[in-house]
């Protein structure tokens, strides 16, 4: 593995590994002192072109935690307000001893872009609707964990598909691992044909369902999504209320699925949208360890790409 492009392109067993290797190093972060040396002197750049709070936070603990040194960059106040261009710039701060590159950008494409043209390995944060690689892997890590297998499962994913990178990375993801995904959400919010028969690796393995039910019955993991507004361009539903009389997740729509079932969510959540505000107390959601698990998975990840070279 050079770079962390996307699911699409890992095998069964890169995921697996890096899910071994996540589990292995969660022992770290439960020391009294959680450091290591492991990446003295290896210097990562987080690079992020959008908001962000759980992943940007965590890929910094990662760091520390392995003794990477940091550099984190904000196009505000930087030389891209003077036009400089995305290449140039990362060229520009290699040229000042990086050694890995973190990125999250609005424009899907950009980590695979940067890629081609820089010699040091680039993890993709989010690009855009496409993909959050690293988000799937912490997803999975969370479901192993809790459910004990990745295969044979029903993961019904509910909410604004189309627009969502965690949805298109997770839908790869689980199916890789042996399992089917359902997806469901308002219709202008499901792929399109042409898209869905890209995600379909696996025959069976993946269905659109225009009916929230027939993808919550007897589910094993149910994950909601938030409404991806800023990449709407155009009002593509109502308005939030109806999407939450319809989509939205409540102890009475989750009646159908498996008895303990997860509940998940990759955040940020807008409670009252697409999860009721009940749910919060649901004894089996698990948003709060995806977070945890992200700080092992990202850990993971660093060590597989900077430990060889
Ligand atoms: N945090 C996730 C992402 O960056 C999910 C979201 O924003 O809704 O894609």
């Amino acid at each position: 593995m050079k770079s962390l492009l996307d699911i699409y392109s890992l095998s069964f067993s890169e995921i697996e590994e890096i899910l071994i290797l996540a589990e292995n190093l969660k022992e770290i972060l439960g020391r009294p002192i959680p450091k290591v040396p492991t990446l003295r002197g290896k210097q990562v750049l987080l690079l992020f072109y959008e908001p962000s709070t759980r992943t940007k936070f965590s890929f910094e603990r990662a760091c520390k935690v392995l003794s990477a040194d940091l550099m984190s960059f904000s196009a505000k106040g930087s030389s891209i307000e003077k036009g400089e261009t995305l290449l140039d710039t990362v060229k520009n701060l290699c040229a000042l001893g990086v050694n890995l590159i973190v990125i999250r950008h609005p424009l899907s494409g950009t980590p695979h872009f940067l890629s081609k043209h820089i010699p040091i390995p680039i993890v993709n944060a989010g690009d855009g609707r496409h993909e959050h690689p690293t988000q799937a892997l912490l997803d999975l890590l969370t479901v192993k964990e809790k459910l004990g297998t990745l295969s044979d499962l029903k993961v019904a994913i509910i909410g604004d598909i189309k627009h969502s990178r965690v949805a298109h990375s997770d839908i790869l993801a689980f199916q890789k691992m042996g399992s089917q995904v359902f997806v469901s959400g308002p219709a202008h919010l499901l792929p399109e044909p042409k898209e869905q028969a890209f995600f379909e690796i696996k025959p069976r393995g993946f269905r659109v369902c225009y009916k929230m039910e027939e993808a919550l019955k007897g589910a094993d993991v149910v994950m909601a999504l938030r409404i991806q507004r800023e990449r709407h361009g155009e009002a593509l539903i109502p308005s939030l209320l109806e999407y939450a009389q319809t989509f939205g997740l409540n102890k009475k729509t989750l009646e159908i699925i498996k008895e303990k079932a997860l509940l998940m969510h990759p955040g940020p959540i807008n409670w009252g949208v697409e999860l009721s505000f009940e749910l919060e107390n649901y004894p089996f959601q698990v948003i709060l360890d995806q977070v945890e698990n992200g700080v092992a998975i990202r850990m993971a990840v660093l060590l597989k790409l900077l430990s060889g070279d």
